[in-house]
């Protein structure tokens, strides 16, 4: 078979990069077999996209919400009937089981009916006025050219989570995807133009965060940067952003914590924990990354952790018995190791895993075996830092009170779950946990579309996607008073006794 070449998407046609360069992305799970090449694009590409978003932005703002929105409902049924492709091509680019691949497509055909039906709502509000004779309401409306950065571990489901919304408010796009699962991005736009999205409306620029993603925060006519990513990036793009007054949305790292208390059902404990730490290599944001337990049960459930965790079948994604796929590539591979080397180092005990998979099958891939410490004190890095991979540090608690306060006690706060069966520990978790997502009896991972996504401290800055606030980074509200008494009627002088 050929090497598939991915051209950026421009004002409706596929370009090569203005400087020719590119570059070869190969499956995490067998770097023999090369997924594609992409174009190594840079500012000069940037501004190219941005002109074209700019030249379809005055027709697409005026093309009625409702018909946007059909658009996306006709996306959602050609991503249906696409899904086993799609998902093939998604666990090839970054390595995630067929099945979490699926999820992924779900996720973008949800959104997709999600946002389409927004078409026909986008609610404002209309009130009474203090004054006779006049009306008032407000409206929303799209911003311009939104500038979208994605990363690799949602390739489709995090590109729709921006792109759909932004679309049916009617803005246009520009989007930079992670550099190593770039086809989903296409395969979602592919749905889009087939369903009638016009040339510009959305485009496509592939490259490297530096060159490609820095030139398409810093354009001066993309008033709008969405950004998905790390922590350490995301700082930079609000930064970057904040210089022009841009609207920058983050969405950042996590390290999650599962608590369990001595009354859980502990059947229940070990599915979700083997899930929610070991799902997606735990290249989640929402991964379990920390196991907060009762310190009566810790030996009992780390017990039955660690049997159930060494028996997880580790593989190719493509092979449909596979639990869990390679890490996404060899930087991962490393930083993964050495957080493995370091939790040894801190003193934590290395209960299961920690090693590298390099032979037979797993010669020619990046797989790490699904990793448990116990004695992990709160203090350790390991407890602390996002790891991004299949390691799970246990911390023992006394009880509700310290698991909430070692809960809290990280600079992130994406997700958080406890499993109790006491509904007044379970209500007062929802309260108190530091996070922009809490599960009651689930692990960490599991939001759905409809309702609001995001994450406090130093995952995200007050925006959220998904869900009703999801149209809220992509439209502006405008107030509008209409006085048709004829005369001049002064708000909060004429009306005053
Ligand atoms: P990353 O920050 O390395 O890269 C994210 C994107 O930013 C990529 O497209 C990259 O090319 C781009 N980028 C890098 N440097 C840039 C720069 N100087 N200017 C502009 N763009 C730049 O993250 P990653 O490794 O792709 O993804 C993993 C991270 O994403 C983890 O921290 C994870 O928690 C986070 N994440 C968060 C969520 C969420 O919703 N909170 C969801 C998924 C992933």
């Amino acid at each position: 078979m050929s090497t598939p070449i991915f051209k950026n998407f421009i004002g409706g046609e596929f370009v090569a990069s203005r400087s020719g360069n590119t570059y070869e992305r190969r499956n995490p799970a067998d770097q023999r077999e090369i997924v594609g090449i992409f174009q190594d694009s840079n500012a000069d590409d940037v501004n190219d996209a941005v002109a074209a978003a700019k030249a379809a932005y005055p027709v697409w703002r005026r093309v009625p919400a409702p018909r946007r929105g059909e658009i996306l409902l006709k996306a959602a049924e050609l991503l249906q009937a696409r899904k086993e492709r799609y998902s093939r091509d998604l666990t090839r680019e970054m390595g995630k089981p067929l099945f979490e691949a699926g999820g992924d497509i779900v996720e973008a055909i949800g959104m997709a009916q999600y946002a389409g039906g927004e078409g026909r709502r986008m609610h404002g509000v209309t009130t009474p006025s203090e004054l006779p004779n006049k009306f008032q309401m407000s409206i929303r409306q799209p911003i311009g050219i939104v500038g979208m950065i994605t990363p690799w571990n949602f390739p489709m489901a995090i590109a729709s989570w921006k792109m759909l919304p932004a679309l049916v408010c009617g803005n246009t796009v520009v989007i930079k995807p992670g550099e190593d699962a770039s086809v989903s991005t296409y395969n979602l736009v592919e749905c889009l133009v087939e369903a009638g999205l016009p040339p510009g409306v959305v485009n496509i620029v592939t490259g490297f965060g530096p060159s490609a993603g820095q030139p398409l925060v810093e354009h001066p006519d993309v008033p709008v940067i969405s950004f998905t990513g790390s922590t350490e990036v995301g700082r930079l793009v609000y930064e970057l952003g904040a210089r022009q007054l841009k609207r920058v949305s983050l969405e950042m790292g996590g390290k999650n914590p599962l608590i369990v208390m001595d009354d859980a059902d502990l059947d229940l404990v070990l599915q979700g924990v083997i899930w929610g730490a070991f799902g997606t290599t735990g290249q989640r944001c929402t991964a379990t990354s920390r196991l907060i337990v009762h310190r009566s049960i810790a030996a009992t459930l780390v017990e039955r952790i660690v049997d159930r965790a060494t028996r997880l079948r580790i593989g190719n994604g493509l092979d449909p018995s596979t639990e869990m796929g390679p890490l996404v590539n060899e930087d991962q591979l490393r930083r993964v190791l050495e957080y493995i080397e370091l939790g040894r180092r801190e003193g934590a005990t290395l209960r299961c895993g920690g090693a590298h998979l390099n032979e037979g099958v797993y010669a020619h891939g990046f797989f790490v075996q699904p990793t448990v410490f116990t004695d992990v004190r709160p203090q350790m890095r390991i407890a602390r830092e996002e790891i991004f991979g299949p390691v799970l540090s246990v911390i023992e608690v006394a009880g509700l009170d310290e698991a909430l306060a070692v809960a809290n006690d990280v600079s992130y706060g994406l997700s958080a779950s406890i499993y109790t069966r006491d509904i007044n520990a379970a209500y007062r978790a929802m309260h108190e946990l530091e996070a922009g997502i809490v599960y009651i009896n689930a692990p960490t991972i599991g939001a759905e579309i409809h309702l609001p996504f995001g994450g406090v401290k130093a995952t995200g800055n007050g925006h959220r996607e998904a869900g009703p606030t999801m149209l809220d980074v992509f439209s502006e509200w405008k107030s509008v008073y209409v006085d048709y008494s004829g005369t001049l009627q002064r708000a909060q002088i004429d009306n005053v006794e």
